[in-house]
């Protein structure tokens, strides 16, 4: 596990490149400026970890691109001490950053392979979400609910109910919904059945998908 002057300079590199493509807000920056992405990473690609790419991680599935993962945690707004749940755990990288801003973290992931490793792997790094589930994140976690913030890191087909239902009065939930092309959507709890809906543009993400694996 190292973390050289190399991979630090090549990190403020990558911080420049998302303030460029519009990405403001200063604790999301500091996170990506402090995590060292190349370890959450298969061997093979460390030599790419600070490029504004997603990659292949185990099971098929990829780390998110940094600009994807800054995007959608600006769209949450988080506060210190903030409860937020993640569906698509993965590699860790978005769970580590939510950790960064002061996050209780509760990440489902549906890929037993990757919740293994994953649940191990972060708290070697510091990083301790609250919960590691291995589950299927269309049913969300109805027995931690509410959320102040609900992130979802895989394509959705659709808007799971769930999701919505285990929201704060207040609370935010952040999910790409589509199936080739996804909408990055925000939806604020306005009162039990209010919802206010934002979109902000295409992106790509591996689908989400039902039941565990
Ligand atoms: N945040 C992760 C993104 C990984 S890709 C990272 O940056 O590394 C999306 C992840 O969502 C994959 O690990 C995939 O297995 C997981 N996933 C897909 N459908 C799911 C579901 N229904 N519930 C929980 N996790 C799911």
């Amino acid at each position: 596990m190292n973390d050289t002057f190399k991979h630090k300079g090549l990190r403020q590199k990558l911080v420049k490149v998302l303030i460029n493509k519009g990405i403001t807000n200063k604790a999301v920056l500091k996170a990506i400026g402090h995590i060292p992405r190349h370890l959450f990473m298969d061997s093979s690609f460390l030599d790419h970890a600070y490029q504004d790419k997603a990659f292949p991680i185990a099971a098929d599935q990829t780390i998110s691109q940094p600009y994807t993962v800054a995007f959608q945690t600006e769209l949450l707004q988080i506060k210190t001490g903030d409860k937020i749940l993640e569906i698509g755990t993965g590699s860790g990288y978005q769970t580590a950053v939510l950790c960064e801003l002061g996050a209780i973290v509760y990440s489902i992931e549906r890929q037993n392979e990757l919740f293994k490793k994953t649940s191990k792997f972060l708290p070697k790094l510091g990083y301790r979400a609250k919960k590691f589930v291995f589950g299927d994140g269309y049913i969300g976690l109805e027995e931690e609910a509410p959320f102040d913030g609900i992130i979802v890191t895989a394509g959705a087909p659709f808007v799971p109910k769930p999701l919505l239902s285990q929201l704060k009065i207040g609370g935010r939930l952040v999910i790409p919904v589509g199936d080739d092309v996804q909408m990055m959507t925000l939806f604020i709890r306005k009162g039990p059945k209010e919802f206010e809906q934002h979109e902000y543009g295409e992106f790509r993400f591996v689908p989400l998908l039902e039941d565990k694996n």
